[in-house]
């Protein structure tokens, strides 16, 4: 049997009511099943646990579950097994009936002790739906009457995962698998809009990257992102199996779209970051988690030193390590190079100064700069070598460069105009292009677009187009020196340099 996809993890939960906000889980079953290579039968294996729910459960639900507080008593509570149910969720489809209902119970469980909890969330209800659109009723109970399914104690979850892994396996009997695959993919991706938006509000979005903006009652928007695909981001927002507390209060707020197409990757990021910085949208963090990000630099006595975001300058990048999303990130880097290479807390600064061994060193974990077996110069010399994956490479030309984006059908060219790593504009024609270099403004620094050039030209696919003349030829000499007043320089220059779609 060739399932939909390699695993499958069917849960069932048991609560102490409807509400995922107020009300806790009980009891969690999950019947997990993975492909096994090339063997015909895929591995099955089930596990189920009652869970603390740490509040009284109401008799009704005892009454339909069969679970007494008394049951419950001894049980772990929902953190001494949240890690053992994310092990059996891991890299599985995750499948239930009402699949709204358990992955937020799951979610607002993991989020309730700081976790954060997303799956790729499979409704058997709406599976059962596309697949039988004729019949009437599609609760568990129903289902398992019409497809023959014996269940043993139903209201129980692991007997209810179980029954939901017996209505699929029974589908494989009832279709030809690329019926079952096809509509699967259908229910994984037919996102249900909010009801106030006009239904072809979905249709009318471009698959194409950009960035787009959501509107509620007033002017200003209520939320911009960026996606490859504005159509499959958007719909992303809103598909009912899972949604974040964000996307849940733009799902009652939003009133209407917007987008604008970008030619690529690149350009979406900068635009999603102008427009944020320009809108300031209500359920935005984009700018102050940008602000937050930062490099390491390395001072006189090589010590480690966050340098924020908002105190770069952009030509000292080059020669610094990162980038690093926070200061918190780049310790947590930094303490694991530290562990990896032996390095020294103490020298590192990841503990205050003091005297005698660091902590690392308590544990054999330092080399022992702390305590002189190890030499300072030997010590940074290894802390250097340690960090040189982060190296943030030079700015390769002595001036500005162009990056070219162009959509696949080449019919939108972007020309990115970079320096030292920043951004400085982005030009759709010549006399822009121009513009943006005579304005010769302070590069900007931006941290996703920083990780994106230094991926691509990691991978060896970054294609810039020099402005400055000779600009070779100022990697080797260092003497050409990009001058935005001389006046041989900028239009004169820039004719011509317009990158061609050749
Ligand atoms: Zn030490």
């Amino acid at each position: 049997m060739q399932l939909f996809a390699p695993s499958l993890a069917f849960v069932d939960l048991e609560t102490t009511g409807g509400s995922a906000l107020r009300d806790r889980i009980t009891e969690v079953g999950i019947v997990r099943v993975d492909a096994d290579g090339d063997a015909k039968l895929p591995r099955i294996s089930e596990w189920s646990t009652l869970i603390d729910p740490e509040v009284s459960i109401p008799p009704a639900i005892t009454a339909l579950t069969g679970i007494t507080n008394a049951m419950v008593r001894s049980a772990p509570p929902f953190s001494a097994v949240a890690a053992d149910i994310a092990a059996r969720l891991d890299g599985a489809i995750f499948i239930a009936h009402n699949a709204r209902f358990d992955h937020s119970f799951l979610k607002h469980a993991f989020s309730r002790i700081g976790r954060p909890f997303s799956a790729r969330a499979l409704c058997t209800v709406r599976l059962s739906r596309r697949l039988y659109p004729g019949v009437h009723g599609h609760n568990l109970d129903a289902v398992v009457a019409r497809h023959n399914i014996a269940i043993v104690d139903r209201h129980r979850a692991l007997d209810d995962a179980r029954a939901i892994w017996a209505f699929v396996a029974a589908l494989y009997r009832e279709w030809p698998p690329d019926i079952i695959a096809s509509a699967v993919k259908r229910v994984l991706r037919t996102p249900s809009l909010p009801p106030q938006l006009p239904e072809d509000a979905l249709r009318a979005l471009p698959q194409t990257s950009g960035v787009y903006l959501f509107y509620g009652d007033n002017p200003l928007p209520l939320y911009i992102g960026k996606s490859l695909d504005i159509r499959d981001r958007v719909s992303a927002h809103f598909s009912s199996d899972w949604m974040s507390e964000t996307d849940l209060r733009l799902s009652q707020e939003i009133r209407r779209i917007e987008f604008e197409t970008t030619a690529g990757e690149l350009g979406a990021l900068l635009r999603e970051a102008t427009l944020v910085k320009a809108l300031m949208p209500a359920h935005n963090r984009l700018l102050r988690r940008k602000e937050e990000a930062g490099v390491l630099t390395l001072s006189d006595d090589c010590m480690p030193q966050f340098v924020a975001a908002t105190a770069l300058e952009p030509p000292d990048l080059a020669g610094s390590y990162g980038p690093f999303s926070s200061r918190r990130s780049a310790r947590e880097q930094l303490r694991v190079l530290a562990s990896e290479h032996a390095l020294c807390w103490r020298r590192l600064r990841l503990e205050r100064r003091g005297e005698g061994p660091c902590f690392q060193r308590q544990l054999y974990r330092c080399a022992g700069a702390c305590v002189g077996v190890e030499s300072a110069a030997s010590h940074d010399a290894r802390l250097r070598a340690a960090l040189r994956s982060y190296a943030i490479p030079r700015w390769p030309y002595s001036g500005p460069a162009l990056l070219r984006e162009c959509t696949n059908g080449g019919d939108r060219v972007d020309v990115h105009v970079l320096q030292d790593w920043c951004w400085l504009g982005t030009a759709r024609d010549e006399s822009e292009l121009a513009d943006i270099i005579e304005a010769s403004r302070r590069p900007a620094f931006d941290i996703d677009v920083l990780r994106l050039l230094l991926r691509r030209q990691h991978a060896g696919k970054l294609a810039f187009h020099a402005v400055t003349p000779r600009a070779n030829a100022a990697v080797t000499n260092g003497e050409d020196r990009f001058d935005p007043s001389a006046s041989v320089y900028p239009r004169a220059h820039v004719r011509g340099r317009w990158p061609s779609l050749a």
